[in-house]
């Protein structure tokens, strides 16, 4: 199992390991029903094999959802980094929308300002309007006046002529230029209308000079007024990217709480695998241990001899020739090597047609049906036999396999005849690839012979 991802879950499995432990102990200290005692070993290790699957489907299945788990987990980191951007991308733009509002609450009095000055100099120019008009009005009438008294004078001496080319002066001005002329005009009269002419024309300069200001002073606020109009329209783009990232942090936010309430289940699911497959396991050790005492009673481990059919009669051990393959041969059997040292097992080649040995990676099978007692799969020397183990069958026999290059079995783990427990290899005492098959036999004093394989099997 891989066994990585949170805490949480190494916690959770810690504490199933703990509960299937404790199970294993209440079963293993209640006593055995009556009639487990008669199951026949095929059918305890049957139904050891039956469960060995099951937790085998649960592994599988727990694998799929702690994948899942990863899966989805990656995903939250990534939706989590996408709102952590996103967020700073919001400090940034109220950041920037901050300035922007400084600026334009500095703007705002100054365009104030400018148009209360405007305000004034437009009231100025008013009353310099209407000063303007009234003293035209004024002239006016005084015009009228004199023409009228002119007019009746001339009556009186009939100057028809003279008249009509008063009347038709367009101004004062000429007016005055013609009466002066006609020297009919007194001293008081022409003083009255060069003082009105006067004032005309000074209130005439203080409204040219009111105009002149009014318009220096909309230049600026129309300087202001497009200032503010650019920072208010930032700060309308700015206030919409806002939203825009906030609409879209919502969504993360959205996203990232359906990513994590997914993966609550399938913590959920995980657990449940783990506890499944903790109590199939808690089951499992049970049967092993019905197992070795169904061995115990009637094999191997309490020493009883080693029936007599069993050294004469192979067909009575029912073993299997360990290397299925058509074409194997022995190269060293039991007894001695060539150089008189004894060797206490069976070593078994396979070739090819040309007769080269193709050993290397061969599978071996479990000769008989039976329990694995040992499994050593270091790599080491281990007494010169490499990676091995013992497969102990019952009725006191066993049977070892050495040299491996790999064994696929673990100790405690039931097997049946013809499983593959290795591969052949070059681990340990040897020069060449082969398996050295030994076949053990428990005495009645409980020690242990190596005896001849082949008296038991053949190829
Ligand atoms: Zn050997």
């Amino acid at each position: 199992m891989n066994l990585k991802i949170f805490d949480k879950r190494n916690i959770i499995r810690v504490l199933s390991a703990v509960l299937s432990l404790a199970l294993v102990g209440l079963v293993a200290f209640s006593p055995l029903p009556a009639s487990s005692a008669q199951e026949s070993l095929d059918d305890l290790k049957q139904q050891y094999s039956d469960l060995e699957k099951e937790v085998a489907e649960n592994e599988k299945k727990l694998k799929q959802v702690e994948s899942q788990i990863s899966t989805n987990e990656e995903k939250l980191k990534t939706i989590s980094k996408d709102i952590d951007t996103i967020k700073s991308q919001i400090t940034i733009l109220d950041q920037r929308i901050n300035v922007l509002d400084g600026s334009i609450s500095e703007l705002r009095p100054q365009i104030t300002t400018l148009n209360k000055q405007i305000e004034k100099v437009e009231e100025n120019i008013d009353e310099l309007t209407a000063e303007i008009e009234e003293s035209q009005q004024l002239a006016q009438e005084t015009q009228d006046k004199l023409l009228e008294r002119i007019r009746e004078d001339y009556m009186v001496g009939g100057n028809a002529t003279m008249i009509e080319l008063l009347l038709s002066s367009e101004d004062l001005s000429t007016f005055l230029a013609r009466m002066e002329l006609m020297d009919r005009v007194s001293e008081n009269d022409e003083q009255l209308i060069k003082d009105m002419e006067k004032r005309a024309e000074e209130l005439n300069a203080l409204k040219e000079e009111a105009d002149v200001q009014k318009a220096d002073l909309q230049i600026k606020k129309g300087l202001l007024d497009s200032k503010m109009n650019q920072l208010r329209s930032n700060q309308y783009d700015l206030e919409s990217s806002r939203s825009a990232a906030s609409s879209k942090q919502a969504t993360l936010d959205n996203r990232y709480a359906q990513v994590n309430e997914l993966l609550g289940e399938l913590d959920e699911d995980s657990e449940e695998y783990q506890r499944q497959i903790a109590r199939q396991r808690a089951e499992m050790e049970v049967l092993s241990r019905e197992i070795d005492n169904y061995i115990a009673q009637n094999g191997s481990s309490q020493g009883e001899e080693v029936p007599q059919e069993y050294l004469v009669n192979r067909q009575s051990a029912g073993l299997i020739w360990p290397v299925p393959y058509s074409n194997t041969a022995v190269t060293c059997g039991f007894g001695y090597y060539s150089n008189g040292q004894p060797h206490y097992g069976t070593d078994i080649v396979v070739r090819d047609a040309n007769g080269n040995n193709i050993s290397n990676g061969k599978n071996i099978v479990a000769a008989q049906s039976g329990k694995v007692i040992r499994a050593i799969n270091n790599g080491g020397y281990n007494s010169g036999y490499g990676n091995y183990c013992i497969i102990d069958h019952g009725n006191g026999m066993l049977t070892l396999y050495a040299h491996c290059k790999t064994l696929t079995v673990y100790e405690g783990q039931i097997v049946s005849q013809g499983q593959k427990i290795g591969e052949i290899g070059l681990t340990g005492n040897t020069t060449g690839y082969h398996l050295h098959f030994e076949v053990r036999i428990k005495n009645a004093d409980g020690s242990v012979s190596r005896v001849n394989a082949m008296n038991y099997v053949s190829p």
